[in-house]
């Protein structure tokens, strides 16, 4: 028997894996769309608001733009444009290092940051939405979307940085059946499915993951 796929009407009806699929299809579109929106009323394509978003995340600096363009799979002469009009907005700066004058060193500027917060207040409306769930319900899409993203990391699809599900300190399981199965090795705690970080400045990525 063939495996089920989204090519197949039947399998669109009945098929459990091929509905989520398709559901996930229809998730990543809606937060596409919602991503778009809050980046025009900021004047900025969804790729700049990303890169913002992300230096203003780290203030002090990400250290080459081939990471970033890694990151977000898209080629460097891409990420170099969206750069460019970011740095002629004063909403980034590049700079050569510090500690190595070879590498150019990219900051969001106060008024980038500003930018950054005031889209992603906008995308507050999300949280909104995820809140109105019951609270076990939450804590159940968590994991979910926590291990789908796992997942997505193995087959390289994306980066998932700062996130403890590939993080080389992560033990899954530990103690499998108890209320906080998970262990952090760097902080020796135990932790829940609730506890799971998704932006831990001290995240490092596991060797083995491919999409790192
Ligand atoms: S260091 Fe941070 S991301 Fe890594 S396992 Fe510990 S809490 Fe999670």
């Amino acid at each position: 028997m063939p495996p089920p796929s989204l090519s197949d009407p039947g399998d669109r009806q009945e098929s459990v894996p091929v509905k989520l699929a398709l559901g996930l299809l229809r998730i990543s579109q809606a937060l596409a769309n919602a991503r778009g929106a809050a980046a025009g009323e900021q004047g900025l394509s969804p790729l700049q608001l990303q890169i913002l978003i992300d230096l203003t995340n780290e203030p002090s600096g990400v250290g080459a733009a081939g990471v970033l363009a890694r990151k977000y799979g898209v080629s460097a002469p891409t990420l170099s444009d969206s750069l460019a009009a970011l740095v002629r907005r004063k909403l980034v700066t590049q700079r050569p290092s510090a500690s190595d004058a070879r590498v150019r060193e990219l900051r969001a500027t106060a008024k980038g940051r500003t930018l950054a917060e005031r889209a992603l207040a906008d995308l507050d409306q999300l949280v909104g939405v995820c809140a109105q769930m019951p609270h076990e319900e939450q804590q159940r899409s968590l994991g979910a979307a926590l291990d789908l993203i796992r997942r997505f990391n193995e087959l390289g699809w994306i980066q998932a940085d700062r996130m403890c599900v590939t993080c080389r300190f992560f033990e899954r399981d530990r103690a499998p059946g108890t209320p906080a199965p998970h262990w952090c090795r760097l902080i020796s705690r135990k932790l829940a499915a609730a506890d799971l970080r998704v932006d831990c400045p001290e995240q490092e990525p596991a060797v083995s993951s491919p999409g790192s």
